[in-house]
């Protein structure tokens, strides 16, 4: 299966794509994740989208394409989903033309929908393990002990563009340059639609229910 997770940032994508790829075996194509991998490790493209990063503006669609294009290539045997990208309507065009190409499509988009204030909420509130990546939330989704992860113990961190200046600006961005995505894709076939101001189990039972409709529709 090749699925694409839309929603604003703090929607709890990640959350749950952790929980979808465990249950199917495919490969999580986070290009949040890969371009902070990029900038742990100091490379170019890491050093180039820093600014963007930190203002909680989008990092040009050039770059972005290229990264993602790359990770789907390393993804084609397991099938994948696709987290953060596209998130402008140029980058959802770029990625259907090159899928095409390769003879591939996209089998499911999914919407989470969830109210500004919420994601608000859940970005201010997120923390991650730096070493394994799991991610908690200080009041909705709590490690076992105040601060550590449950998998190592490590200190867990908060992002530094998860602090409220720029979760402002972050939320602008999805308004103005996101959103329409949704609008695409909706004009070119179906988008399942998920309620996900629910509480994330529930959510992964709305996301699961649904995948599995499609498993047996595909099979
Ligand atoms: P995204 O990948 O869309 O940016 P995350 O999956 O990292 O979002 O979730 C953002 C924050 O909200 C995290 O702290 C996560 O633990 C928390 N979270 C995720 N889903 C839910 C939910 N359904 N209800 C409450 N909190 C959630
Ligand atoms: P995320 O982890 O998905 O919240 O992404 C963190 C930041 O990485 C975003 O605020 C953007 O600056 C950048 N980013 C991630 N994915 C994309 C994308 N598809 N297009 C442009 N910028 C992105």
């Amino acid at each position: 299966m090749r699925i694409v997770i839309l929603g604003a940032p703090g929607a709890g994508k990640g959350t749950q794509c952790k929980r979808v790829v465990a249950e199917y075996g495919l490969a999580h194509l986070s290009s949040g994740d890969i371009l902070r991998r990029e900038r742990s490790e100091g490379t170019e493209l890491g050093k180039e989208a820093q600014s963007y990063m930190d203002s909680g503006a989008l990092v040009p669609d050039e770059i972005i394409v290229k990264m993602m294009a790359s990770a789907i290539s390393e993804s084609v045997e397991s099938g994948f989903v696709l987290d953060g990208f596209p998130r402008t309507v140029n980058q959802a065009q770029e990625l259907d033309n090159s899928l095409q190409s390769s003879g591939q499509k996209i089998d499911a988009i999914i919407n989470l929908n969830v109210d500004d204030e919420l994601v608000s909420q859940r970005m201010t509130g997120r923390r991650s393990c730096p070493e394994c990546g799991a991610v908690y939330h200080i009041e909705n989704l709590k490690p076992k002990v105040e601060g550590k992860c449950d998998n190592d113990d490590a200190d867990l961190v908060q992002r530094a563009d998860d602090a409220l200046d720029v979760v402002a600006n972050r939320l602008k961005t999805y308004h103005e340059q996101t959103k329409p995505v949704v609008g695409y894709y909706k004009s070119n076939g179906t988008v399942i639609e998920i309620d996900a101001n629910k509480d994330a189990d529930e959510v992964t039972g709305f996301v699961l229910d649904k995948l599995e409709e499609l498993a047996s529709a595909l099979k």
